[in-house]
Formats: structure tokens, C-alpha cells, sequence
């Protein structure tokens, strides 16, 4: 086992405007599982190409362990990857699929045949180790796909997108085994995934990116209770977390009549910076329902557009008329009870709760 190192590890590509993977500093423990995650081009699968050896690393390095792995063919890297396609030899059986590395590295017949048995064993594919790829279900490829980085024993897992080919109710249970079989292993693991719940269900800790630059790294607490800057505020957390472009006033800020007042130290940094506006983060569930009669409790005026229930809990895509503007409030409302279009409703928020972010910079205020 082996910790992973990127130390300002970068690659360009021709026409972009920016590096695809941009000086990335990142640590990854030995024994960690880290998530990267992002949305659709931010990089991530470069970083876990160049980590592979499959991708060239144009200026920078990339350590496992104490070793430079910078310009080491990927056979020499002792880690083993999982494509999101699984990419199984067709004409092979499972048996074969799995022990098939094993087999061009010379290892032994009855070494390769225990391996085998034993990932088989962990990863339930007992009844299936004759069968071919053909024959089996995208649940039971992706295990295949998976025992054959295990037969390995490699020092680091990389794993792009290996759940993407699966349906929904498989993602789910799929992602609670590789998580916990992760961590029975105790082997590195770099994981791959745009699907933020995927990230926070899995990762020791996470890193989510954005146009080749590392945002934040964290736990999955961290990331979404302390997000460094507005992307990731609005990247974590599904429904997204409600972002308000608000001027700062004498008394706070005010969230159309709503007025929240402002800690005294994001104040102070709002000021220091020159600016006049704030960015306020509030998630669909830190809003509450309150009583249109009672005028003693301050709230938005909101009216509804949408009702989504899901069965325990309803959301509400709403708007509110935020300054001069009207915004759109998505609301998480208990379920069982009934919303309608067109209904007009007041929300609270418990001012200490929201997410402050500058708006110069983007980044969370003290
Ligand atoms: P996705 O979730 O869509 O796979 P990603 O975050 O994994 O996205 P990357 O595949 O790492 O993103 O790509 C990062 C950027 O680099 C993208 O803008 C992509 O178009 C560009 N890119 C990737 N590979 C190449 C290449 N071989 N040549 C040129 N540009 C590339």
C-alpha cells in the first residue's frame, strides 16, 4: 500500500484556453479512498489518466509511495484501474477475465488460480467464474471488471465512472460494496465520478474540481458544510443550494424583505475587499415553512411553480422577488402534505446557518 502525491502536476492540450489539469497539489493518504469529482470537463479523468501513466504530466510530479511515478510506463506503477466500460476480453471467461494480468506477469498457475478464488469469493462471483462476459449482467461485469484489479494486489485502485453503466438501484447498492469492500482491502483508491452523492456516500474524503483547478478537499462534512467557494456550494448538495447575489446594507443584507444580519468578521472581509454586494448560500433545507398570519416572524414571500414530492419529503421550486429582480427559491418542504401551484408561502432562515461568499472572488467569508 502506498500514499499518492501530485505536487503542481499539470497537462496541457492544444486549443483549450486553460490547462486541463492545472499545478494540482493533492495528497492522498495511504489506505484513503478520495473521490474526484466535478462536472463534465473539469479534469478529472486527466488527473486519473496521469496518475495511470496513460496521460503525459507536462510539468509537475505524481509519487506513489516515495517513488517518482512522473514518467513510468503504467505497467511499472503497480496500480491497477477500473474503466467505466470494464473493458472485458469478450472470448475470455470470468475466470480467465480475472486472472488474465496475473498470467502475462508469469505468476504462477496454482498462485493465479487462489487469487482468482479469492476475489471471486469477496466479490460473490463464485457461480460465475466459467461464464463469459455475454452471459452475465451488467451488475455481475462490473464485480469482473472490479476482481481483476483485486487479483492484482496493486498498491493503488483507480477507479473512472465504474458504476456509470449500472441502473439506478444497483448504483446504490454497488457503491455501498465497493465502499466497503475499499476499505476491508485497506488499498489506496482514486475514484472518479461526476455524481456528487456518489462522492459524499463514498470518499474518506473528496476533491471536487472545476476547469482543471482543484477547488476544495475534504470530507464529505466539510465539502458540504463548509464549502470553500460559491462552485462548490452549488456543486454539492442536491437540489443545489439557492445562490443570491445580494447588495450589503447598513443592517445586513436583504433577502427580499428577509433581512439577515451579517457576522461581523464576513463584514470586515467584504469590506476589506472593496465590495459593496455579497453572495448568500442557502440549501433547499435550511429554508422553514412559517406562517403568512403571524407578522412577528420575518420570512420571504415566495409563490409556488412546481411541486416535486418524492414521497418522504417535497420540494419546492418556487420564486420570490429578490430586490428588483425575481429569483428562484427551491424550497425542501415535510412530505405528506399537500403544495400547489400558485400557492403563496413565507419561508424563514436561520441567519447563523446560510453560506456567505464574496462576490469578487467567490470564495466563503469568515
Ligand atoms: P467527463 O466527466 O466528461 O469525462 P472530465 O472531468 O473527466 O470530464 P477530462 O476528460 O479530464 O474531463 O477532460 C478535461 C478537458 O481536457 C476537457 O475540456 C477535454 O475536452 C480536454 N481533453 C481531454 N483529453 C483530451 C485530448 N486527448 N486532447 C485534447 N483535449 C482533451
Amino acid at each position: 500500500m502506498a500514499s499518492v502525491t501530485f505536487d503542481k502536476a499539470t497537462r496541457l492540450f492544444p486549443k483549450m484556453s486553460h490547462p486541463a489539469v492545472d499545478a494540482l497539489d493533492l495528497e492522498i493518504a495511504d489506505g484513503e479512498f478520495m473521490v474526484l469529482v466535478g462536472p463534465s470537463g473539469c479534469g478529472k479523468s486527466t488527473t486519473l489518466r496521469m496518475l495511470a501513466g496513460l496521460e503525459d504530466v507536462d510539468s509537475g510530479t505524481i509519487r506513489i509511495g516515495d517513488r517518482d511515478v512522473t514518467h513510468l510506463p503504467p505497467k511499472e506503477r503497480d496500480i491497477a484501474m477500473v474503466f467505466q466500460n470494464y473493458a472485458l476480453y469478450p472470448h475470455m471467461t470470468t475466470a480467465d477475465n480475472m486472472g488474465f494480468a496475473l498470467k502475462i506477469a508469469k505468476v504462477h498457475k496454482d498462485d493465479v488460480r487462489r487469487r482468482v478464488a479469492e476475489a471471486a469469493g469477496i466479490l460473490g462471483l463464485d457461480d460465475y467464474l466459467g461464464r463469459k462476459p455475454k452471459s452475465l449482467s451488467g451488475g455481475q461485469r462490473q464485480r469482473v471488471a472490479m476482481g481483476r484489479a483485486i487479483v492484482r494486489e496493486p498498491q493503488v485502485f483507480l477507479m473512472d465512472e465504474p458504476l456509470s453503466n449500472l441502473d439506478a438501484k444497483l448504483r446504490v447498492q454497488t457503491r455501498t460494496q465497493i465502499a466497503s469492500l475499499q476499505r476491508r482491502l485497506g488499498t489506496t483508491t482514486v475514484y472518479v465520478t461526476h455524481d456528487q452523492v456518489e462522492a459524499l456516500t463514498m470518499g474518506d474524503r473528496v476533491a471536487v474540481m472545476k476547469d482543471g483547478v482543484l477547488q476544495q478537499v475534504g470530507t464529505p462534512r466539510e465539502v458540504f458544510q463548509r464549502p470553500a467557494n460559491a462552485f462548490v456550494g452549488g456543486f454539492i448538495g442536491s437540489p443545489a443550494m439557492n445562490l443570491f447575489r445580494l447588495p450589503l446594507t447598513a443592517n445586513g443584507i436583504d433577502l427580499g424583505g428577509l433581512v439577515l444580519p451579517l457576522p461581523r468578521s464576513a463584514l470586515r472581509a467584504a469590506d476589506e475587499e472593496g465590495s459593496t454586494e455579497v453572495v448568500l448560500g442557502v440549501r433547499p433545507e435550511q429554508f422553514a415553512i412559517v406562517s403568512r398570519e403571524d407578522s412577528e416572524t420575518p420570512g420571504l414571500d415566495v409563490v409556488v411553480d412546481a411541486v416535486e414530492d418524492t414521497g418522504a419529503v417535497t420540494y419546492l421550486h418556487t420564486t420570490a422577488k429578490v430586490g428588483t429582480e425575481a429569483a428562484e427559491v427551491v424550497v425542501r418542504a415535510p412530505g405528506r402534505q399537500s403544495y400547489d401551484k400558485g400557492e403563496e408561502l413565507r419561508v424563514a432562515v436561520d441567519p447563523t446557518a446560510v453560506h456567505l461568499f464574496s462576490a469578487k472572488t467567490d470564495l466563503r467569508l469568515p
